[in-house]
């Protein structure tokens, strides 16, 4: 069969970019690059590689799980079920957070994930590095060999954010980001279902969503330098709680930022003390 072919009988199933992507995949090539190998023949393995990963995405898998990478803001990322699968809302924050490093800065990332938020930000602003904190293992590693194939200085380390921080991260960083789980846990269940194959301790915010943000706001807080600055993403309809939050414990000039959707989508506040 060739691959015009294929394409055409497996649309409607799926969306064409989607069937587009996974036969990019399976040949090594860029979807961009598809149509001037309409007329290839596909072998027998090829076609059913192709089959096997339309299956899954057909049974509601993201995409971003088959192929195993996913791009965020102009890099490749290597993405595991084991976590958040990077996000184009997230590139609000690094827009933000961008703005406010000076080279020779070192940032903190909590929840780091796969880690893309602060190996984007090492390489977008230069002489800067960062230490990531991750609470599962296999995240963890995920992160370290982003961090490494990308070239980032970004240490990952293993570490809880719902618990005390590690006295050498006092007093030491000028900014702190993070895309903390914010969804509140009642909503979890009615998550579309590509976000339900995501893992939930990456999505779950507690009660109200907003566990997450009373901690780093309180307990993290003293990482931070004289005038350092938080840049939280937030859910869409936390902006009011989450300003609460940041003022409460002594943040000034809290500004919200929206993503291009037009939703309040990041947090910035300064310390002020
Ligand atoms: N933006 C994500 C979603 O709505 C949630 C990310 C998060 O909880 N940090 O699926």
């Amino acid at each position: 069969m060739v691959i015009a072919d294929l394409q055409r009988e497996l649309c409607g199933w799926i969306s064409k970019t989607d069937v587009q992507e996974l036969i990019a995949y399976e040949l090594g090539i860029r979807r961009s690059e598809l149509a001037t190998h309409a007329q290839q023949e596909l072998t027998d393995l090829q076609q059913k590689r192709i089959c096997d990963h339309f299956t899954r995405r057909l049974n509601g898998e993201p995409l971003q799980y088959i192929l195993g990478e996913w791009d965020f803001y102009g890099r490749t990322f290597r993405v595991t079920p084991g976590v958040l699968i990077p996000r184009a809302d997230t590139e609000t924050l690094i827009d933000a957070a961008k703005q406010l490093l000076q080279p020779g800065d070192e940032i903190l990332d909590l929840c780091t994930g796969s880690g893309c938020i602060p190996i984007t930000l090492t390489l977008e602003v230069p002489e800067t590095k960062a230490i990531a904190l991750e609470l599962y293992p296999a995240a963890v590693e995920l992160a370290s060999q982003n961090a490494t194939a990308l070239s980032a200085p970004v240490t990952v380390r293993c570490a809880n954010v719902l618990s005390e921080p590690n006295a050498d991260l006092i007093g030491r960083f000028p900014v702190i980001t993070a895309n903390p789980p914010y969804i509140r846990s009642c909503d979890m269940a009615t998550l579309p279902v590509e976000v339900q194959f995501e893992p939930k301790e990456a999505l779950d915010g507690g009660v109200d969503g907003l566990i997450f943000y009373r901690f780093i706001a309180n307990v993290w807080k003293p990482c931070l330098q004289k005038g350092g600055k938080l840049v939280l993403e937030i859910g869409y309809d936390q902006a009011i709680a989450v300003t609460e939050i940041l003022w409460q414990e002594g943040f000034r000039d809290i500004k919200t930022v929206q993503d291009a959707g037009g939703n309040d989508r990041v947090i910035i506040g300064t310390l002020d003390n």
